[in-house]
Order: structure tokens, then C-alpha cells, then sequence
């Protein structure tokens, strides 16, 4: 079966329906192909509360551009970043081609947010600061009321009012090329019908690959079986979007061996089982050892670095080890998403035995943390308080009051999936670039499918960054 439009959208989540509703409001034709159903359309965006690293509705936080071009890549050759500074034409190949965001990106990428927030407005979505999970922190983030969902809903609805076209069940699997190189359409595949062509330009915004194990083991190594999405919507994105377009010559940018880490308790099956409350105790890992400062700083800068020590540990697993202390910090329970409760023994020795630790490791672990704990003057559990242990290796630099108030409580911690980092290079109208700089005809790419993250993720940018490219590229193609 063939169809055609102007405009063949693969994913529905913020990333695909932002590109869908902008081309359809320009008066382009719009088909939109979801792998899975319309109740589990939005893959990722449907389960995120969708924190936007924004200091107001007009604007995006003081760090914003700062931290993506800080974690833009390790060791890029400064001759390539100061011919960034030029005009783009004036780039050699390796500056043209170079895996990462460049300045002129980022800039386009900030400068969009505020006019994007303010036509979700337009279309009925609401704005607010809400409470997070993070008790502590040093970014402000701007909610959606109603979270990913409802962008998703309000977004859908709209492309239903301008007569976008969605095909469910079809998933997006190769790209058609003409003879001069150009994009001509997509083939997919129907759960019953079988495969279908599908005739127009083309964005694919079907998120990365977490939930591909063996894209998972090709990229991030084979201790990604450890890993897991942080809630059943990541189970979706198999990265067909990011391998389709490497196949025709699509060049990558963002880190294709990482991907974004959260804290999470393996024993819940719910969205998001998160477990941010381990600065207030210690982590352990299976052979009863400490491994990482626990409280480096502010838990919303710093949880992604301690996740990742988590994952290097044996089989990928921590514990958190409390005390009764924990209970007095106010609203502590915003920092425990797990449905699962704490396992509580009245002695380290029977927590150990549940835990199935080594006793004594458990203990000597203990005992050596609490005599590097000082008086605990200063003790401030909702600021960063320079309350750290002393003489001890590794240290933890805040918060650090003994675990001597029975019973004792522990969660099991592993390094959740939120997002894979690696995927397709794009310019400012969210065209794909190939691997020498060029532009593909007819090639767009936002979301998850699009590469910029390396190292350290610029929390709260990744629905904006979906919302923002889908946008960018419903706009080149109308204007194109
Ligand atoms: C629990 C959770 C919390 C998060 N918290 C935040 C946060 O607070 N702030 C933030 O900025 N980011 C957050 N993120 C990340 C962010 O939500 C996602 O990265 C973003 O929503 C991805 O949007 P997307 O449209 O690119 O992908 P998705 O929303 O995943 O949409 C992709 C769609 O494509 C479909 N699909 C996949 N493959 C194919 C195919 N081959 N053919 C057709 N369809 C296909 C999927 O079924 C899915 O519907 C969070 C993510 C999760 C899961």
C-alpha cells in the first residue's frame, strides 16, 4: 500500500507531534506513524512530569546554554571550536562534521523554548512551578500541569483538529532515497497489513534506543544488562529512527556509549520508581563497601554522577543505608517514587542478612563512616551544609551524621535508562546533516533521535528539546 504527503512523521511523542501540528498549521499534509497504540502513543513524553529548565515562562534557566557547551564532548580540538565562531560556510570538514552540538545550535535551541512555551499555551496547556523530587537543588524547573501526558494530549488533539493523519501499529523501519541523494519517503510495517510505503519528507523523532538491548550492548558494552528504562514507554524506542538514517550516510552527534542515569528501585514495577534519598545515609554496594561521596552537592546537579558509580558496582547494585534521622528531614518522602517499602532491621547485622551483604564488611563499613562523622553542628538537610566526614576516603561532603538510630532502614538502588544520548546530527532547522556537514534533502530529525548530550546531562532540556526541534523542523519544511 502507498500513500502520500507532504510530511511523514515517525514517533508520537512530544518530539513527532510537535513537528506534525507546526507543518500542519503551516497547511502541509501530515501522516503520523506509531509502532504501538493510540492509549500508549508518547512513548517516553506520555510517563515524564516533564521539569523544563526554565526560570520563568520566558525564559530558560542562567546555566541553560552554559551546561550543554560544557558537556558538548571531551578534548574537541579548539581549532574546530574557534571556527565555530565563523560563519558556517567557512567551517572546515572536521568542524562541519564534528558528534557535537555546536554554539550556533545551542543558541537556536534556547532562543526557541520561550516562543515554543508560549504556543502550548495558546493550544491549552498550563505552566507552573510544583514541588520535584529533589530536596535539594540548584536549577529552578517549570512544569507543565499534568506533566508529558498532558503536552501529548493537548498536542494530539490539535493535530486531530488540523486533520493530521495518524497510522497506529506501523512502525517506521528504512528510508526511501532518490537518485540525487534526496529523502523520498519511508517504508513501514503494519502489525496486521504489512508493509506500506509512505511518500513525503521525512522527520523521525522515534526516540533513541533504550529500549533495544542489543543497540544497548553495541553501544553502551554488555553491562547494560543492568540497565533498564526508567518506566514501560522506553520499552518502545528500539532506535530504528537513529540506524535507518546512519544507513543512508546520516552523521552522529551526543555519546553513543551513555545515556541518562537515574536512581531507582529494582523491586518496582512502577513509572519512575526513583530513590533520591541517599545523601542522608550511605551506599553500599553488594560486598558491603562504600564506593562514592553520597553528598558531593545539591541532589539535582549531582545524582546523575553518583548513578553512575552505582552502575559500575556489582551487578550494577547499591543499597542506601539509613537511620531513624531520615524520618526528620520535612517532606523526605518527595524523594522516595518507589512504591516499594524501606527493608528495616533493629540491628546492621540483621539489615545485613536481609540485604544479603557480608555482616561484618557491613559493619566495619559503618563503624569506620560514623567515627569520621563529626558533631553534626550545622546539620541543614535542605541545603548544601559542608556537614562532611573527616579522614575518610571516600568522603561525603555533606549531611554527614552518624547511622546510629535503630531500627535501620535500606532501598535497593540500580542505574535506570532514562535516555540514550547518541543520535543524529542536525542543524538549527532540525535537518539531518551526513557525515561530511551536508545537509540530506527532505531528512529531519528532534527528540531523542537527535544526538547532543555527552557526559553530564543538562537535566530538564529533553522534552524541550523534542518540543523545540519538532518545531524548528515543521517550520523548514513549510518554508522550504
Ligand atoms: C519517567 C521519565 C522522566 C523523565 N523526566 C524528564 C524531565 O523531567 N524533563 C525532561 O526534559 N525530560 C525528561 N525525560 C526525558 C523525556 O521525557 C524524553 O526524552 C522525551 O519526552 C522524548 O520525547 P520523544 O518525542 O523524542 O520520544 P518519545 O516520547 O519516546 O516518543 C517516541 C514515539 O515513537 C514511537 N516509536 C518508536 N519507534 C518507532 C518506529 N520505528 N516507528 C514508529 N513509531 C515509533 C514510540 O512508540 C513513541 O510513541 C524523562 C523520561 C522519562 C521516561
Amino acid at each position: 500500500m502507498q500513500y502520500q504527503f507532504d510530511v511523514i512523521v515517525a514517533g508520537c511523542g512530544v518530539a513527532g507531534l510537535s513537528a506534525a501540528v507546526t507543518a500542519a498549521e503551516q497547511g502541509l499534509t501530515v501522516a503520523v506513524l506509531e509502532r504501538t497504540s493510540i492509549e500508549d502513543r508518547g512513548g517516553q513524553s506520555r510517563w515524564t512530569e516533564a521539569y523544563l529548565r526554565m526560570k520563568a515562562l520566558d525564559e530558560v534557566s542562567d546555566d541553560f546554554e552554559a551546561h550543554l557547551s560544557e558537556n558538548a564532548g571531551p578534548y574537541n580540538d579548539p581549532d574546530f571550536i574557534s571556527e565555530m565562531s565563523a560563519e558556517r560556510g567557512t567551517w572546515s570538514h572536521g568542524a562541519r562534521s564534528l558528534a557535537i552540538p555546536d554554539p550556533d545550535l545551542i543558541c537556536t535551541f534556547a532562543d526557541a523554548v520561550p516562543a515554543t512555551i508560549q504556543w502550548l499555551q495558546r493550544i491549552g496547556v498550563k505552566f507552573e512551578f510544583l514541588p520535584t523530587q529533589f530536596l535539594t537543588k540548584t536549577q529552578p524547573r517549570l512544569l507543565p500541569v499534568g506533566g508529558g501526558a498532558a503536552l501529548v494530549e493537548a498536542l494530539a488533539q490539535r493535530a486531530d483538529a488540523l486533520n493530521v493523519t495518524f497510522f497506529y501499529h506501523t512502525t517506521a523501519r528504512r528510508l526511501l532515497i532518490d537518485d540525487a541523494g534526496a529523502v523520498s519517503g519511508l517504508l513501514a510495517t503494519h502489525k496486521d497489513e504489512g508493509g506500506k510505503r509512505f511518500l513525503g519528507k521525512v522527520v523521525l523523532a522515534c526516540g533513541g534506543f533504550e529500549g533495544n538491548p542489543e543497540m544497548l550492548a553495541k553501544y553502551l558494552g554488555p553491562r547494560s544488562v543492568y540497565l533498564r528504562p526508567v518506566c514501560k514507554g522506553g520499552y518502545f524506542n528500539k532506535g530504528e529512527g537513529i540506524s535507518m538514517a546512519l544507513e543512508i550516510g546520516a552523521g552522529a552527534a551526543g555519546e553513543f556509549g551513555s545515556y541518562h542515569a537515574e536512581p531507582v528501585d529494582p523491586r518496582s514495577g512502577v513509572s519512575e520508581p526513583s530513590v533520591f534519598i541517599f545523601p542522608y545515609g550511605i551506599l553500599v554496594n553488594k560486598l558491603g563497601q562504600r564506593f562514592t561521596d553520597e553528598g558531593p552537592g545539591t541532589v539535582d546537579a549531582h545524582y546523575e554522577r553518583v548513578t553512575r558509580r552505582i552502575y559500575e558496582q556489582p551487578e550494577g547494585i547499591a543499597y542506601v543505608i539509613l537511620d531513624q534521622r531520615v524520618k526528620d528531614i520535612p517532606n523526605y518522602r518527595l524523594a522516595l517514587r518507589t512504591d516499594q517499602p524501606a527493608i528495616e532491621a533493629d540491628s546492621i547485622e540483621a539489615l545485613a542478612q536481609k540485604l544479603a551483604i557480608p555482616a561484618a564488611e557491613l559493619q566495619n563499613t559503618i563503624a569506620a563512616y560514623n567515627s569520621a562523622c563529626g558533631s553534626g553542628e550545622g546539620y541543614e538537610p535542605l541545603r548544601t551544609d559542608g556537614v562532611a566526614t573527616q579522614g575518610l576516603y571516600p568522603p561525603k561532603s555533606n549531611w554527614a551524621l552518624p547511622i546510629d538510630r535503630g531500627p535501620y532502614l535500606a532501598y535497593p538502588i540500580i542505574s535506570a535508562n532514562v535516555f540514550t544520548f547518541g543520535g543524529l546530527k542536525v542543524n538549527g532547522s532540525g535537518q539531518v546533516l551526513d557525515t561530511d556537514g551536508n545537509v540530506i534533502p527532505n531528512l529531519y530529525a528532534s527528540g531523542e533521535t537527535v544526538g547532543m548530550y555527552y557526559t553530564n546531562y543538562t537535566g530538564a532540556t529533553s522534552v524541550l528539546k523534542g518540543l523545540v526541534f519538532g518545531r524548528l523542523a515543521g517550520r523548514h519544511m513549510a518554508n522550504a
